[in-house]
């Protein structure tokens, strides 16, 4: 079954990490990171802005993408590879990067931690999610100028609760 993104505009849709119900995305060479060559998602010009520690003097009007791989420092670099910006430069500790720290967060949103999901029974984790449904619901969230990826932190909750409840570690 394929998950859809459901989120409103407000949680960033248009970059959700989740494929949108009716359109496509156009793969571009220009969106991999000049770093770990891996491909990276577009961010809206806000997120970068709310997220960065540095003057904000040093971000342009040109199209930032956020990469998502654990191992490699790059958080925001811009599609023409000329500037980028690396974990020490945000301002919130980054998800992607260290999915394993027990106070990361995973909803910056509504501040629930990986800890909090690891923590929880099967139905407090049911609980956190709805918890984040509502927030969102009621227009609540501010996922990008919050998290660092711009978008909705659902999918990344849902990833984890699947992860955390398989009994031992399969590849799917
Ligand atoms: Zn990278």
């Amino acid at each position: 079954m394929t998950e859809h993104c459901c989120c409103p505009p407000e949680a960033g849709n248009e970059v959700c990490d989740l494929p949108a119900k009716n359109t496509r995305r156009t793969a571009r060479a220009l969106n991999d990171c000049p770093e770990c060559g891996k491909t990276g998602k577009p961010v809206q010009g806000q997120t970068v802005k709310a997220l960065v520690s540095a003057t904000l003097h040093e971000v342009q009007e040109i199209q930032y993408l956020f990469c998502r791989t654990q191992t490699c420092p790059v958080v925001y670099f811009s599609t023409d590879s000329e500037q980028i910006f690396t974990v020490g430069e945000i301002r919130e500790r980054v998800y992607q990067k260290e999915p394993e720290a027990q106070d990361v967060l995973i909803c910056y949103c509504f501040r629930h931690t990986v800890d909090d999901l690891r923590a929880a029974s099967p139905e407090e984790r049911i609980a956190i999610v709805d918890d984040i449904n509502t927030g969102i619901n009621v227009g609540q969230c501010a996922c990008d100028l919050r998290n660092p990826q711009g978008s909705c932190c659902l999918g990344n909750v849902r990833a984890r609760i699947k992860q955390l409840e398989k009994p031992a570690v399969a590849a799917t």
